[in-house]
């Protein structure tokens, strides 16, 4: 046995100790933090008409400094951006039967948004180089019935934003971003989230900066700003307060974010442009490591795009290399390198679509004829399948040394791709 024997054959891993998690909590998010603690204040939100409306004051500042880092008009921070997508629903008025356009490869909640008001999900395919939507197919899908695009820029690479926003607006629909991945991405120049009508960012422990749970919704559109703070915050107490003409979804829940949790985002965005900067060098590092494996694509990114990733996710050609993916990545594993296999099953295979059934008696899929076979997307079933191959670089405390470990267990495997494909026919023949 050498250095050079694959761990699964019991070598020696190139890393031998689990990778250290992520961890981007310091002194500054403690500052803020005891600067709440000794206000006694832990949230100031009230659902009256007056400045308590909108939250105490690290809610509003970190508002206020979110408009400044992202270039937007108003920010409305939330508890989670699974809650700042359904109020995003809310806000752009969607109706029992109104049609939204999702990508099936994302975290559920982006397909589950729709839902809460009586919409249909309708999912189109990805892109597969950078696996968010495909606008073809999007212009394709839409019907008299479609309300909304509720775009997702994937593992922290932008969809084609510009494209999807210029369709919404000829066809009159929104543009939604699901930016909960995306912070500080950008297409020409544009920040991701603040195409769309609407963003949503998320501020959960997984993401790039976080606050243990929270997010927050953009838009530079003052109506849709208003009915996202009536939704956040018990809003059909103040529908006559702000002379709110129409009622029609503002019937409010509690999405509202503490002021320790908005505390820790404040000291969290200071440092995002760091942060996510010190990702992107990271990851490009590991891209140029590992490009020329034959049967490895690492991510791409498009002409004029900023990717952050939150997954650094390189396609895999189970055909080139000669080994099954499960097995590559087991491989992988044993030298102490965890790589996911696929994303999320592509979402229309979850119970809600294969049941239609997601309150009682199937509504709201009983307003509609939409079916979720298999074989919908096939780019997606694709990745899922067979293709995708990630790492998940935001879930790990990285520097270049641990990068280039990385990097030497992908040249170790694919060296060894021989004997592992030689192993994967002797298990079969077994
Ligand atoms: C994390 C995530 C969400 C949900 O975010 P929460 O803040 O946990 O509710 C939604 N969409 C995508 C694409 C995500 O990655």
């Amino acid at each position: 046995m050498t250095s050079n024997d694959l761990a699964l054959l019991g070598g020696t891993p190139v890393i031998g100790a689990p990778l250290a998690p992520y961890n981007q909590i310091g002194p500054l998010e403690r500052a803020r933090v005891l600067e709440v603690m000794d206000s006694g204040v832990l949230s100031g939100f009230i659902a009256v008409d007056g400045p308590e409306f909108d939250g105490g004051p690290m809610v509003r500042e970190l508002e206020r400094q979110w408009c400044g880092h992202f270039g937007c008009r108003y920010a409305v921070t939330v508890n989670s951006a699974t809650s700042g997508l359904y109020a995003a629903m809310g806000a752009i008025g969607l109706e029992p039967g109104d049609e939204v356009i999702v990508p099936p490869y994302t975290m559920s909640a982006t397909a589950m948004a729709p839902l809460i008001y009586g919409g249909i999900p309708v999912f189109v395919d990805i892109e597969p180089e950078t696996f968010c939507l495909d606008p073809a197919q999007v212009a394709a899908a839409i019907t008299p019935r479609t309300r909304a695009i509720l775009a997702v820029n994937l593992f922290g690479h932008p969809a084609r934003l510009a494209e999807l926003r210029a369709l919404a607006d000829a066809r009159g629909l929104y543009l939604v971003e699901d930016n909960a991945q995306g912070p500080l991405a950008a297409e020409h120049g544009r920040q991701a989230g603040t195409v769309g009508h609407i963003g949503v960012f998320s501020l959960n422990r997984h993401k790039h900066v976080q606050t243990g749970e929270g997010g927050v919704c953009v838009t530079d559109d003052e109506r849709l700003a208003l009915r996202l703070r009536l939704i956040r915050n018990h809003g059909e107490n103040l529908i006559e307060a702000f002379g709110v003409e129409d009622a029609s979804g503002l019937v409010g829940f509690n999405y509202r974010l503490s002021e320790l949790s908005a505390a820790v985002g404040l000291a969290q965005l200071e440092r995002a442009g760091v942060i996510v900067s010190r990702r992107e060098e990271l990851a490009a590092r590991l891209t140029a490591a590992v490009s020329g494996l034959e049967g490895l694509t690492p991510p791409a990114v498009r002409a004029g795009c900023r990717h952050v990733y939150y997954v650094w996710a390189a396609r895999y050609d189970a055909g080139a290399v000669g080994v099954p993916r499960a097995l590559f990545a087991q491989a992988m594993a044993a030298e102490g390198v965890p790589l996911g296999q696929g994303y999320v099953r592509p979402l229309y295979r979850l119970p809600p679509f294969q049941r239609r059934q997601a309150f009682g008696g199937g509504w709201p899929f009983s307003l509609s004829e939409r079916r979720y076979p298999d074989g919908l997307a096939p780019v997606c079933e694709r990745m899922h399948e067979t293709e995708l191959l990630s790492f998940a670089i935001c879930s790990h405390q990285l520097e270049q040394d641990a990068i280039d470990r990385i990097a030497d267990a992908f040249h170790k495997v694919h060296a060894a791709r021989h004997r592992l494909a030689a192993l994967a026919k002797g298990s079969q023949a077994a």
